[in-house]
């Protein structure tokens, strides 16, 4: 069993001209394919690996076999934030969110505009390689949390995903350059909150860590 790329629910060029079409093929089969292909490798020989879904292999680092314990960290971490980051996308989408999620996130940011201002905040602050995520803890608070490298909250076991935005400069540099506050502000034409909303509802349904969806799809 061997983990697999998979495909984009779009086309490269769809999210044109908020992401562009090389930036999207690059960062699909390239950076990503690479992140699955030395994931499969760091695990092969790993017999008690196999069949384990990659959050849990996140969520309990200290369990994986010290030697290949930062190859899947940082690997594995790459094939979950990809996979998670490539749903939370669609042509067409962006607007605002709505339902119970705007509801929480009106209550927890004031309004979507001082959200995105914070979220955008986070992002510009991240020094270097890393991600800014929307996750949500046990008790259902709601924060903004910037990672650097292919870290996640998944990692601290406390908070779920609720959305993240990739703010290494491979997501962004041919079409912006230097400018990551004009991806980040373009992003948000891409974003699906439709998907945003169900990934909230999902956790609030059902408790525990577990169980975070987007399932990792693998090769028979
Ligand atoms: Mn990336």
């Amino acid at each position: 069993m061997a983990f697999m790329l998979p495909d984009l629910p779009y086309s490269y060029e769809s999210l044109e001209p908020h992401i562009d079409a090389r930036t999207m093929e690059i960062h699909h089969k390239n950076h990503h394919g690479t992140y699955v292909k030395n994931l499969n490798a760091a695990i092969e020989g790993y017999p008690e690996m196999e069949g384990m879904e990659i959050e849990h292999m996140l969520m309990d680092l200290k369990k994986i076999p010290e030697k290949i314990r930062t190859a899947v960290r940082n690997n594995g971490g790459g094939h979950f934030n990809h996979t998670l980051f490539w749903s939370l996308m669609h042509p067409g989408k962006g607007g605002e969110p709505s339902g119970k999620f705007a509801e929480s996130m009106h209550e927890h940011f004031h309004s979507f505009d001082d959200f995105k201002a914070s979220f955008k905040k986070a992002a510009l602050g991240r020094f270097g390689s890393g991600w800014v995520w929307l996750a949500m803890n046990k008790k259902h608070k709601m924060s903004i949390i910037s990672t650097p490298n292919q870290d996640s909250p998944l990692m601290d076991k406390n908070h779920r995903i609720i959305m993240g935005l990739d703010v290494w400069e491979h997501a962004y540099y041919l079409k912006y350059q230097f400018k990551r506050a004009d991806y980040v502000d373009a992003w948000w034409h891409v974003v699906d909150w439709e998907e945003v909303a169900r990934r909230y509802d999902w956790f609030m349904e059902h408790s525990g860590v577990s169980e975070i969806r987007p399932r990792q799809p693998r090769a028979a």
